[in-house]
């Protein structure tokens, strides 16, 4: 069983796709679905004597680097290539130096 497929949020697939679009600032650069990614990722699993799980408890350590795929549309890179690049300028600081 997959934990992160939308179904079991109780979120249809739009909903699964803007939430991440929103809370990870990704998607697939190629065909624009966010709710088909996934990264590898380095976890920590625990050994059982017939085999292992991984540990939930434990961090899950990824970055910008990490090989990145989409499922929907076969699309590969790292996690880098699937953040959204930020429209226009960033909003300049106020308070600068006079
Ligand atoms: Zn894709």
């Amino acid at each position: 069983m997959d934990p992160y497929r939308p179904e079991i949020w109780g979120m249809n697939s739009d909903q699964f796709s803007a939430g991440v679009r929103e809370g990870w600032g990704m998607e697939c650069p190629k065909c624009k679905t966010a709710d088909d990614i996934y990264v590898e990722a380095t976890v920590t699993i625990r050994l059982y004597p017939g085999g292992h799980e991984a540990h939930l408890c434990a961090e899950t350590i990824w970055n910008d680097t990490s090989p990145c795929h989409c499922g929907n549309c076969a699309f590969g890179g790292t996690a880098k290539d699937f953040k959204i690049p930020s429209t226009g300028e960033a909003p300049e600081q106020e308070g600068g130096r006079r």
